[in-house]
Protein backbone atom coordinates (compact mmCIF):
# COMPACT_ATOMS: atom_id res chain seq x y z
CA UNK A 1 0.00 0.00 0.00
CA UNK A 2 1.69 3.18 -0.79
CA UNK A 3 0.55 6.70 1.05
CA UNK A 4 1.11 9.92 -1.28
CA UNK A 5 0.80 13.34 0.03
CA UNK A 6 0.83 15.57 -2.93
CA UNK A 7 -0.34 15.91 -6.10
CA UNK A 8 2.63 15.06 -7.82
CA UNK A 9 3.04 11.85 -6.43
CA UNK A 10 -0.22 10.90 -6.72
CA UNK A 11 -0.55 11.36 -10.29
CA UNK A 12 2.57 9.07 -10.69
CA UNK A 13 1.36 6.75 -7.93
CA UNK A 14 -1.86 5.91 -10.44
CA UNK A 15 -0.07 6.00 -13.78
CA UNK A 16 0.89 2.23 -13.87
CA UNK A 17 -2.22 0.80 -11.37
CA UNK A 18 -3.90 -2.48 -12.22
CA UNK A 19 -7.28 -1.66 -14.50
CA UNK A 20 -10.19 -0.83 -14.08
CA UNK A 21 -9.47 1.54 -10.96
CA UNK A 22 -11.52 1.93 -8.30
CA UNK A 23 -11.30 5.06 -6.28
CA UNK A 24 -13.14 5.92 -2.62
CA UNK A 25 -13.50 9.31 -1.67
CA UNK A 26 -13.37 9.52 2.38
CA UNK A 27 -12.94 12.27 5.07
CA UNK A 28 -11.02 9.88 6.99
CA UNK A 29 -11.58 8.61 10.80
CA UNK A 30 -13.08 5.50 9.11
CA UNK A 31 -15.27 3.07 9.61
CA UNK A 32 -17.78 -0.19 8.41
CA UNK A 33 -19.56 2.13 6.08
CA UNK A 34 -16.34 3.36 4.74
CA UNK A 35 -15.48 -0.44 4.62
CA UNK A 36 -18.30 -1.40 2.93
CA UNK A 37 -17.27 0.79 -0.10
CA UNK A 38 -13.90 -0.08 -0.19
CA UNK A 39 -14.52 -3.81 -0.12
CA UNK A 40 -16.90 -3.31 -2.57
CA UNK A 41 -14.10 -1.51 -4.62
CA UNK A 42 -11.48 -4.10 -4.30
CA UNK A 43 -13.99 -7.23 -5.22
CA UNK A 44 -14.95 -5.27 -8.71
CA UNK A 45 -11.38 -3.54 -9.65
CA UNK A 46 -7.71 -4.55 -10.60
CA UNK A 47 -6.83 -1.77 -8.26
CA UNK A 48 -8.31 0.33 -5.50
CA UNK A 49 -7.53 4.01 -4.82
CA UNK A 50 -8.52 5.71 -0.95
CA UNK A 51 -8.22 9.11 -0.48
CA UNK A 52 -8.28 10.82 3.07
CA UNK A 53 -9.31 14.02 3.13
CA UNK A 54 -11.19 16.63 5.58
CA UNK A 55 -12.10 18.82 2.60
CA UNK A 56 -12.52 22.45 4.12
CA UNK A 57 -14.63 23.98 0.90
CA UNK A 58 -17.43 22.02 1.70
CA UNK A 59 -18.08 23.10 5.43
CA UNK A 60 -19.60 26.38 5.89
CA UNK A 61 -17.87 28.69 8.18
CA UNK A 62 -20.38 27.80 10.86
CA UNK A 63 -19.95 24.23 10.71
CA UNK A 64 -17.77 21.44 12.38
CA UNK A 65 -14.31 21.86 10.08
CA UNK A 66 -12.13 22.21 12.96
CA UNK A 67 -13.84 19.76 15.14
CA UNK A 68 -14.56 17.22 12.57
CA UNK A 69 -12.75 13.55 13.95
CA UNK A 70 -9.46 12.83 12.44
CA UNK A 71 -7.20 9.74 13.31
CA UNK A 72 -4.84 9.21 10.71
CA UNK A 73 -3.04 6.40 12.39
CA UNK A 74 -6.10 4.44 12.29
CA UNK A 75 -7.30 5.17 9.15
CA UNK A 76 -4.30 3.71 7.99
CA UNK A 77 -3.85 0.79 10.02
CA UNK A 78 -7.76 -0.39 9.25
CA UNK A 79 -6.57 0.18 5.03
CA UNK A 80 -3.44 -2.28 5.41
CA UNK A 81 -5.82 -5.15 6.25
CA UNK A 82 -7.95 -4.21 3.18
CA UNK A 83 -5.89 -4.70 0.04
CA UNK A 84 -5.73 -1.23 -0.60
CA UNK A 85 -3.44 0.06 -3.61
CA UNK A 86 -2.65 3.69 -3.29
CA UNK A 87 -3.76 5.92 -0.05
CA UNK A 88 -3.92 9.78 -1.26
CA UNK A 89 -3.79 11.91 1.88
CA UNK A 90 -2.96 15.57 0.79
CA UNK A 91 -3.18 18.58 2.70
CA UNK A 92 -5.14 21.38 1.97
CA UNK A 93 -2.45 23.41 0.88
CA UNK A 94 -1.58 20.56 -2.05
CA UNK A 95 -5.29 20.63 -2.87
CA UNK A 96 -6.20 24.25 -2.92
CA UNK A 97 -2.64 26.01 -3.31
CA UNK A 98 -2.40 30.22 -3.19
CA UNK A 99 -4.27 31.39 -6.52
CA UNK A 100 -6.86 28.37 -6.15
CA UNK A 101 -9.67 29.63 -8.48
CA UNK A 102 -11.84 27.53 -10.00
CA UNK A 103 -15.22 25.44 -8.71
CA UNK A 104 -17.73 23.25 -10.07
CA UNK A 105 -21.39 23.08 -9.20
CA UNK A 106 -24.49 22.05 -10.07
CA UNK A 107 -27.23 24.27 -10.65
CA UNK A 108 -30.57 23.02 -9.40
CA UNK A 109 -29.11 19.97 -7.41
CA UNK A 110 -27.18 21.32 -4.94
CA UNK A 111 -29.88 23.95 -3.99
CA UNK A 112 -32.31 21.91 -2.70
CA UNK A 113 -32.68 20.03 0.76
CA UNK A 114 -28.95 19.30 2.05
CA UNK A 115 -27.85 22.32 -0.35
CA UNK A 116 -30.71 24.68 0.92
CA UNK A 117 -29.34 24.07 4.48
CA UNK A 118 -25.77 23.64 3.46
CA UNK A 119 -25.15 26.58 0.98
CA UNK A 120 -21.49 25.69 -0.05
CA UNK A 121 -21.50 22.61 0.63
CA UNK A 122 -21.65 20.73 -3.04
CA UNK A 123 -19.95 22.90 -4.39
CA UNK A 124 -16.92 22.01 -2.39
CA UNK A 125 -17.81 18.30 -2.96
CA UNK A 126 -18.19 18.50 -6.53
CA UNK A 127 -14.75 20.69 -6.87
CA UNK A 128 -12.82 18.21 -4.44
CA UNK A 129 -14.43 14.80 -6.52
CA UNK A 130 -13.63 16.71 -9.85
CA UNK A 131 -10.15 16.87 -8.53
CA UNK A 132 -9.62 13.39 -7.47
CA UNK A 133 -10.91 12.10 -10.20
CA UNK A 134 -8.61 14.39 -12.40
CA UNK A 135 -5.82 12.85 -10.37
CA UNK A 136 -6.78 9.03 -9.89
CA UNK A 137 -8.55 8.33 -13.63
CA UNK A 138 -10.90 5.75 -12.21
CA UNK A 139 -13.17 3.60 -13.97
CA UNK A 140 -15.28 3.53 -10.89
CA UNK A 141 -15.93 5.55 -7.73
CA UNK A 142 -18.16 4.32 -4.81
CA UNK A 143 -20.80 6.62 -2.68
CA UNK A 144 -22.55 5.26 0.07
CA UNK A 145 -26.30 5.23 -0.11
CA UNK A 146 -25.95 7.35 3.13
CA UNK A 147 -25.30 10.79 1.21
CA UNK A 148 -27.93 10.29 -1.04
CA UNK A 149 -28.31 13.70 -3.02
CA UNK A 150 -24.22 13.96 -3.06
CA UNK A 151 -24.46 10.68 -5.19
CA UNK A 152 -27.36 12.07 -7.13
CA UNK A 153 -25.35 15.22 -8.19
CA UNK A 154 -22.27 13.88 -8.68
CA UNK A 155 -23.60 11.10 -11.29
CA UNK A 156 -25.14 14.27 -12.61
CA UNK A 157 -21.71 16.06 -13.01
CA UNK A 158 -20.27 13.04 -14.46
CA UNK A 159 -23.44 13.10 -17.32
CA UNK A 160 -23.12 16.52 -18.00
CA UNK A 161 -19.28 17.20 -18.12
CA UNK A 162 -18.45 13.94 -19.83
CA UNK A 163 -16.45 12.55 -17.01
CA UNK A 164 -15.65 8.61 -17.65
CA UNK A 165 -15.91 7.55 -14.80
CA UNK A 166 -18.72 4.87 -13.78
CA UNK A 167 -20.59 5.84 -10.32
CA UNK A 168 -21.36 2.99 -7.86
CA UNK A 169 -24.07 3.43 -4.96
CA UNK A 170 -22.97 1.25 -1.36
CA UNK A 171 -25.73 0.55 0.93
CA UNK A 172 -26.03 2.54 3.99
CA UNK A 173 -24.20 0.52 6.78
CA UNK A 174 -26.39 0.91 10.08
CA UNK A 175 -25.12 -0.04 13.92
CA UNK A 176 -27.05 -2.98 15.43
CA UNK A 177 -30.23 -0.23 16.55
CA UNK A 178 -30.47 1.21 13.04
CA UNK A 179 -28.44 4.65 13.26
CA UNK A 180 -26.44 5.25 10.04
CA UNK A 181 -22.92 4.26 10.86
CA UNK A 182 -20.97 7.99 10.17
CA UNK A 183 -17.85 9.65 11.80
CA UNK A 184 -19.80 12.37 13.39
CA UNK A 185 -21.47 9.75 15.71
CA UNK A 186 -18.33 9.84 18.57
CA UNK A 187 -19.53 13.55 18.63
CA UNK A 188 -22.81 12.19 20.17
CA UNK A 189 -23.29 11.79 24.73
CA UNK A 190 -24.39 8.83 25.78
CA UNK A 191 -27.85 10.27 26.11
CA UNK A 192 -27.89 12.26 22.26
CA UNK A 193 -26.74 8.37 21.07
CA UNK A 194 -29.55 6.89 22.29
CA UNK A 195 -32.04 9.29 20.92
CA UNK A 196 -30.61 9.54 17.96
CA UNK A 197 -31.92 6.12 16.90
CA UNK A 198 -35.27 8.12 16.73
CA UNK A 199 -33.95 8.92 13.18
CA UNK A 200 -34.34 5.34 11.80
CA UNK A 201 -37.32 4.53 13.95
CA UNK A 202 -38.93 7.43 11.47
CA UNK A 203 -37.34 6.20 8.10
CA UNK A 204 -38.90 2.66 8.64
CA UNK A 205 -42.27 3.76 10.55
CA UNK A 206 -42.48 5.57 6.96
CA UNK A 207 -41.37 2.34 4.84
CA UNK A 208 -44.06 -0.09 6.52
CA UNK A 209 -46.77 2.66 6.04
CA UNK A 210 -45.69 2.48 2.37
CA UNK A 211 -45.23 -1.10 2.28
CA UNK A 212 -49.10 -1.60 4.21
CA UNK A 213 -50.26 0.58 0.71
CA UNK A 214 -50.11 4.28 2.04
CA UNK A 215 -48.72 6.07 -0.81
CA UNK A 216 -50.07 9.47 -0.11
CA UNK A 217 -46.84 11.88 0.99
CA UNK A 218 -49.04 14.19 3.04
CA UNK A 219 -49.60 11.19 5.01
CA UNK A 220 -46.18 9.98 5.39
CA UNK A 221 -44.73 12.84 6.30
CA UNK A 222 -46.28 14.00 9.53
CA UNK A 223 -46.73 10.68 10.38
CA UNK A 224 -42.39 10.73 10.77
CA UNK A 225 -42.47 13.99 11.51
CA UNK A 226 -44.81 12.99 14.83
CA UNK A 227 -42.24 10.50 15.87
CA UNK A 228 -39.02 12.82 15.55
CA UNK A 229 -40.54 15.25 17.72
CA UNK A 230 -41.42 12.74 20.47
CA UNK A 231 -37.58 12.91 21.37
CA UNK A 232 -37.08 15.48 23.36
CA UNK A 233 -32.98 15.65 22.10
CA UNK A 234 -34.24 16.38 18.73
CA UNK A 235 -34.10 19.58 18.76
CA UNK A 236 -34.38 21.24 15.16
CA UNK A 237 -35.72 19.16 12.18
CA UNK A 238 -33.81 20.75 8.93
CA UNK A 239 -35.87 18.25 6.21
CA UNK A 240 -37.87 15.50 5.93
CA UNK A 241 -39.21 15.45 2.51
CA UNK A 242 -39.92 12.65 0.26
CA UNK A 243 -38.74 12.88 -3.59
CA UNK A 244 -38.44 11.01 -6.34
CA UNK A 245 -34.70 8.81 -6.25
CA UNK A 246 -33.74 10.49 -9.52
CA UNK A 247 -34.77 14.01 -10.18
CA UNK A 248 -35.00 14.67 -6.31
CA UNK A 249 -38.27 16.55 -7.20
CA UNK A 250 -40.75 16.31 -4.26
CA UNK A 251 -43.51 13.70 -4.41
CA UNK A 252 -47.07 13.96 -3.69
CA UNK A 253 -47.67 10.39 -4.61
CA UNK A 254 -44.94 7.90 -3.69
CA UNK A 255 -46.04 4.82 -5.33
CA UNK A 256 -42.98 4.77 -7.72
CA UNK A 257 -39.57 5.76 -7.06
CA UNK A 258 -39.75 7.47 -4.00
CA UNK A 259 -37.31 8.02 -1.33
CA UNK A 260 -37.37 9.69 2.13
CA UNK A 261 -34.68 12.07 2.84
CA UNK A 262 -34.35 13.68 6.18
CA UNK A 263 -31.54 15.88 8.16
CA UNK A 264 -32.42 16.50 12.33
CA UNK A 265 -30.52 17.85 15.22
CA UNK A 266 -29.79 15.64 18.26
CA UNK A 267 -28.19 18.03 20.41
CA UNK A 268 -25.34 19.48 18.55
CA UNK A 269 -24.97 16.46 15.98
CA UNK A 270 -26.63 16.32 12.21
CA UNK A 271 -27.78 13.21 11.62
CA UNK A 272 -28.57 12.51 8.01
CA UNK A 273 -30.34 9.34 7.02
CA UNK A 274 -32.84 8.38 4.16
CA UNK A 275 -34.91 5.21 3.41
CA UNK A 276 -36.23 3.98 -0.01
CA UNK A 277 -39.27 3.60 -0.27
CA UNK A 278 -38.89 -0.01 -1.92
CA UNK A 279 -40.54 -3.06 -1.19
P1 LIG B 1 -17.29 10.69 4.48
O1 LIG B 1 -15.95 10.27 4.98
O2 LIG B 1 -18.31 10.87 5.55
O3 LIG B 1 -17.22 11.85 3.52
O4 LIG B 1 -17.85 9.47 3.61
C1 LIG B 1 -17.11 8.95 2.55
C2 LIG B 1 -18.02 8.02 1.77
O5 LIG B 1 -18.49 6.99 2.63
C3 LIG B 1 -19.26 8.73 1.21
O6 LIG B 1 -19.53 8.23 -0.09
C4 LIG B 1 -20.33 8.34 2.18
O7 LIG B 1 -21.63 8.34 1.63
C5 LIG B 1 -19.90 6.93 2.54
N1 LIG B 1 -20.48 6.53 3.83
C6 LIG B 1 -20.43 7.20 5.00
N2 LIG B 1 -21.12 6.55 5.96
C7 LIG B 1 -21.63 5.45 5.37
C8 LIG B 1 -22.45 4.38 5.82
N3 LIG B 1 -22.89 4.30 7.07
N4 LIG B 1 -22.78 3.41 4.94
C9 LIG B 1 -22.36 3.47 3.66
N5 LIG B 1 -21.58 4.45 3.17
C10 LIG B 1 -21.22 5.43 4.01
Amino acid sequence: MKIVENVADAFEACMNLTHPVGLVPTMGYLHKGHLALIRQAVKENGSVVVSIFVNPIQFGPDEDFIVYPRDVCNDLKLLKNESVDVVFMPTVEEMYPKGYDTWVYAEQLESTLEGKHRPVHFKGVSTVVTKLFNLVRPSRAYFGQKDYQQLILINQMVIDLNMAVGIVMVPTIRESDGLAVSSRNILMSKEERDASTIVYRALSTGLMLWGNGEYRTNILIPEMLNILSQEPLVTSIDYLNIVDSTTMEDLADATKNGIVLVAAWVGNTRIVDNILLRS
